[in-house]
């Protein structure tokens, strides 16, 4: 990649970050005592946009006749985590650098070493390759390292500082946060705060199956917060250690698996394309390597500033979960099919999205700067505009209603606009600067209708709407806003 194509990336990023907190989308958490790193707070804006997100997936999963909803508690029995494999797998190998402090995880480390470092480590792997395991490409090196890291350490280069040989053994570090239950800080009352919402599922199997009298296939889909403590926090809302996700778990017939993967693999993507992402910034990824549970794994990935990165998961996880809950606990977590009277466990097919990265990711798939016409009638000369081009369905603020001038009654009028909408829908009122200074304000927060009262108003009761994307105006009775609105929204 150039330098400058590099620049222009980081540019967006940096752009991105700056209108997030300039317009109220997104600050760091305790920020006036120097932030805290891997967690953020959503201002006015951002708010709105989180929500508009979990609405609209919400709408998608469980206005359906076969998934039902849950609100399971952050905290849970510490078993659960022994059950499903956190406490023994859900770590990252991380190693430190003792000249200038630097921690990597493993894989970003071997990702961050320059081309000749990579070049030695190769040779390293193929001179120490176990006898039988031919080391024949960078991959195969690759695959060593990330499985004995140690191996390497004489010759590993610090990427920071540029050090040779100053790293610590590599470490298991798990990602789970510990509190204590109870005034007692000792190992009996340990909980975690869960690294995910689907355990919160699957110990409620037999609770929702009953109570909702559902049949097989059926999901249950759920939202809520996740922490993770990430070694290394990076790249804004990507990688943070407090999160949101939108999970779902589809509980079916073990024989019916591949099909209901395939099925829920389309949805997912077409829901992010109904949202508006643009389908050259999103591709699959097939998971060669599998994670202890799955028997198939494919990630949506997004095309960020900085490079594609995964915003959702869907996992066929066979019948583990279930299977270990009822392990743990004793309970069965199973099916009775009355037609066919089999009694199994059932397969689950996951759909596992982040909020908080499909947040970024529309944030990123909305931004643009553009050139545009001074005048409407595009002779003259240009200026440009940062707009943020979100579906309607996700912009925080729908519409914004500006008197052209504050006199002759304007005022009262775009005011009254303005309370009859917001019986509805987030609406801005604004009569302060030019009028194209507010509808630049509003395309920066990606408002996608601007309602202007001008002096024809007085004379036939109409109104201009403004369209954030065309900027084409169009007049429609004040009578018919709220309509016309709804039809777009
Ligand atoms: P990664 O490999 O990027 O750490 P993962 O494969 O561990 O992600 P899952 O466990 O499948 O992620 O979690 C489902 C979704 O939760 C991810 O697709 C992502 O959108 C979101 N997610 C996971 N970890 C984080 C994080 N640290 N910060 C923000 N979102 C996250």
């Amino acid at each position: 990649m150039s330098e400058k194509k590099t620049q222009t990336k980081q540019d967006t990023t940096e752009k991105i970050v700056s209108l997030c907190k300039r317009r109220g989308f997104v600050f760091q958490s305790s920020e006036i005592y120097g932030g805290l790193n891997g967690c953020y707070d959503y201002g006015p804006l951002g708010v709105e946009l989180l929500l508009n997100i979990k609405n609209v997936w919400w709408k998608e999963m469980t206005l359906r006749e076969n998934i039902e909803g849950l609100d399971a508690s952050i905290l849970m029995h510490p078993r659960v985590w022994e059950a499903s494999g956190h406490v023994e797998h859900f770590s990252d190998p991380m190693i430190d650098c003792k000249q200038c402090k630097s921690r990597y995880r493993i894989d970003v480390l071997f990702e961050m070493l320059s081309q000749k470092n990579k070049e030695t480590i190769y040779k390293k792997a193929v001179e120490s390759g176990p006898p039988g395991e031919s080391v024949n490409s960078m991959d195969d090196a690759e695959g060593m390292f990330l499985g004995n890291p140690n191996l390497f350490l004489n010759e590993l280069i610090c990427p920071n500082c540029g050090n040779k040989n100053t790293f610590t053994e590599a470490r298991s570090f798990n990602l789970m946060f510990k509190t204590y239950m109870g005034p007692l800080e000792d190992s009996s009352n340990e909980v975690y705060l869960r690294p995910e919402t689907a355990q919160g599922t699957y110990v409620n199997f037999n609770n929702v199956k009953e109570s909702s009298r559902q049949k097989l296939p059926f999901g249950i889909a759920q939202i809520g917060k996740a922490f993770r403590n990430e070694i290394n926090t990076k790249n804004f809302l990507f990688r943070v250690r407090e999160f949101e996700q939108m999970e779902m778990q589809f509980f079916v017939n073990p024989r019916e698996d591949e099909k209901w993967f395939e099925y829920w693999r389309e949805q997912r993507i077409n829901w992010f394309c109904k949202y508006g992402m643009k389908e050259n910034k999103l591709k699959l990824h097939v998971h060669e390597k599998l994670a202890h549970y799955a028997k198939a794994a494919v990630d949506i990935e997004y095309q960020f500033p900085f490079g594609w990165g995964e915003i959702e998961g869907i996992h066929n996880r066979t019948d583990f979960d279930l299977k270990r809950h009822t392990e743990y606990s004793g309970k069965k977590l199973e099916y009775f099919d009355d037609q066919t009277r089999e009694r199994f466990i059932p397969y689950v097919i996951e759909t596992a999205a982040g909020v908080t990265r499909s947040f970024f990711a529309f944030l990123c798939n909305a931004y643009d700067e553009e050139e545009i016409a001074k005048d409407l009638d595009g002779t003259s000369s240009t200026e440009s505009r940062t707009v943020l081009q979100f579906h309607p369905s996700l912009a925080p603020i729908k519409a914004a209603v500006f008197p052209l001038v504050n006199r002759e009654g304007m005022q009262e009028i775009a005011r009254n606009i303005t309370e009859d909408l917001r019986k509805d829908l987030k609406v801005f009122y604004d009569d302060s600067g030019a009028v194209g200074r507010r509808y630049r304000r509003q395309d920066e927060c990606g408002t996608p209708y601007c309602i202007t009262v001008d002096s024809d108003t007085l004379n036939n009761n109409t109104v201009t709407i403004r369209d954030r994307d065309t900027m084409r105006q169009e007049r429609i009775g004040i009578d018919r806003i709220a309509e016309y609105l709804k039809s777009m929204l």
